[in-house]
């Protein structure tokens, strides 16, 4: 028996199959549909809570909670927010600043100069459902603008979105790479950092000072990465990659010396199909790298606690707590065929990425899905 899993770190609404798709041709239908099936994927496959990260609003949650669709219990983040030529700029490349775009149109992103903008669409953010706010402090790998060493958002403009969220009773969550950038989010209030590659044992002391935590695509320090088309046949990922790759090399040596509470993150975005495989191969990188135990904790209690920062006003699940099997807390229960401390493939684990075959809609030896006391699965009989 195990608590259903959390998942703090999805994009739900994002098909893909590359940003500059997502912009140029893809329709709210297809987001949505999009949306739904990967909300049914996720609770298949053993989550009973995710969280996302940004392209997501109160939409999704309102047909999961009306029983239109199955999925988890949901915290969006509505659209990203972040500045010109950052990491949540999809911006067709001739767009001129501040344009309109696709995404904005449907608050999937929003540009920000300024904290007047930062106030205005962190505020839109919660009136469109989103349960925290997630700002966008660094570049990235596979996108057209940003070099992932990028310092995006001054400090002012990171505090002001601390400020909106904490108005809010809730918090911000921040995809942070460089150790500078960690440390600023940090020091702005930020609860959540994301990634957090060059996380190291300074870091970890002001994280725990602050209660803060962390989530971390470990397939980020897959060796097949430099392989993966989407940075292989990309020169300027491909040479970004090389460099982040150098930089990020001391993550899991400072983790296990410097532990910090570090939350279930898989960072998919593309096809349901494609999701359901990196899922299950992000589980296989948690227990290769960490060991099952800290992998369990990781999938489940320590997600809870993330998801609980939003607060009493925001979070809209405060009748109990998430991600743990005690008196009082929410009836999301996994039976699982196995003790996943001897042998961790039972939660649903594949060790190949890119390549791998189609997994089945949900794991063997995963018996029964409950979520909030009612089966979604059950296999037992
Ligand atoms: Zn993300």
């Amino acid at each position: 028996m195990s608590p259903g899993f959390v998942e703090n770190h999805a994009h739900l609404m994002l098909m893909g199959p590359t940003l500059p798709a997502m912009e140029a041709n893809t329709t709210w239908e297809d987001f949505a549909i999009h949306g739904a099936r990967m909300a049914e994927m996720y609770l298949m496959q053993g989550f009973t809570t995710v969280r996302d990260a940004g392209g997501a609003n109160g939409g999704l949650r309102r047909a999961i909670e009306a029983g239109q669709i199955d999925g988890p219990r949901f915290f969006p983040s509505g659209a990203f927010i972040g500045t010109r030529g950052g990491h949540a700029d999809f911006a067709n490349f001739t767009a001129p600043p501040g344009s309109e775009t696709n995404m904005s149109r449907l608050n999937l992103a929003q540009e920000v100069s300024g904290v007047d903008d930062v106030y205005k669409f962190a505020r839109n953010n919660f009136r469109m459902g989103a349960t925290q706010l997630k700002f966008m402090q660094s570049g990235g790998v596979v996108s057209a603008f940003d070099p992932w060493q990028l310092l995006a958002g001054s400090p002012e403009e990171i505090r002001a979105a601390v400020q909106v969220a904490n108005e809010y009773g809730s918090y911000v969550m921040a995809h942070s790479y460089r150790k500078e950038a960690i440390l600023s989010a940090l020091d702005a209030g930020v609860m959540s950092i994301e990634h957090g590659f060059s996380f190291d044992c300074d870091i970890a002391q002001v994280m725990n000072e602050k209660g803060a935590y962390i989530t971390t695509n470990l397939t980020a320090f897959d060796p097949g990465l430099l392989d993966i088309p989407a940075v292989a046949n990309v020169p300027s990922s491909l040479a970004k990659a090389k460099s982040a790759s150098a930089t990020f090399a001391g993550y899991i040596d400072n983790m296990k010396e410097c532990p910090v509470k570090r939350g279930f993150q898989t960072d998919c975005v593309g096809s349901v199909e494609a999701c359901n495989i990196q899922i299950a191969y992000e589980k296989h990188l948690n227990n290769e790298f960490f060991g099952p135990y800290q992998s369990m904790v990781t999938l489940t209690s320590i997600g809870g606690e993330i998801v609980a920062l939003s607060g009493d006003f925001m979070n809209p699940y405060t009748d109990g707590k998430l991600g743990v099997i005690e008196e009082g807390a929410y009836a999301d229960i996994l039976l699982i065929d196995g003790n996943p401390l001897e042998d961790f493939s039972v939660v649903g684990t594949g060790d190949q990425w890119f390549g791998a075959d189609p997994r089945p809609e949900s794991p063997e030896t995963i018996r029964l899905i409950m979520k909030d006391g009612v089966i979604y699965k059950n296999t037992l009989d």
